[in-house]
C-alpha cells in the first residue's frame, strides 16, 4: 500500500503536538482521527480531526470525543463525498513506537467499522510510525513511508 499524506495534514500534527506538548495535559496520550481518500493501490490522508477537548486522555490511553469527532467528519464530507475515515493516529507519552496490547484489542473491534484496512499512526519521540490492521487480521503491518 502507497501512504500520502497531505502536507497541510503534518502541518496540523506538527502544530498540535507542540500545542500538547506545552500544555498541562502533555503526560497524557492524544491523537487524531485520520481522514482521506482510498483506491486500489494508494492511501491518501486529506484531513485530520483531533481528539477533542473533552477527550479522556491517560499516560497509556485515549479515548476521542466522539460527539466533535462526527460533526466534524460529517462536515468534510459535505465538501467531498469520496472522503472517508481511514484510521486513527494517537500520541505514545513512554516513546514506545509499536502500537500497545490495548491498542490492538480495541483496534480489532474498531476496524470492522471501516470500509477497508485501518490505517494507524503511533506519535513518539518526535516521529510518526504507520501501520495497517485488516478486518480479519491479528497483528499490525508497518507501512514504509
Ligand atoms: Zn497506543
Amino acid at each position: 500500500m502507497i501512504l500520502t499524506i497531505a502536507d497541510s495534514c503534518l502541518q496540523t500534527l506538527s502544530a498540535d503536538l507542540a500545542k500538547h506538548l506545552a500544555s498541562d495535559r502533555a503526560a497524557e496520550e492524544t491523537g487524531w482521527l485520520l481522514l482521506g481518500i482510498r483506491d486500489q493501490t494508494s492511501v491518501h490522508v486529506t484531513d485530520l480531526v483531533p481528539a477533542g477537548e473533552n477527550r479522556i486522555g491517560t499516560p497509556n490511553s485515549i479515548q476521542f470525543d466522539a460527539a466533535s469527532q462526527v460533526a466534524a467528519t460529517k462536515a468534510i464530507r459535505d465538501r467531498d463525498s469520496r472522503v472517508e475515515v481511514l484510521g486513527v493516529a494517537h500520541t505514545h507519552p513512554s516513546g514506545r513506537h509499536r502500537p500497545s496490547s490495548g491498542d490492538l484489542e480495541g483496534d480489532k473491534q474498531w476496524v470492522q467499522n471501516l470500509r477497508s484496512d485501518g490505517l494507524f499512526g503511533i506519535v513518539s519521540d518526535g516521529c510518526v510510525r504507520w501501520y495497517s490492521l485488516g478486518k480479519d487480521d491479528d497483528e499490525y503491518r508497518a507501512i514504509n513511508t
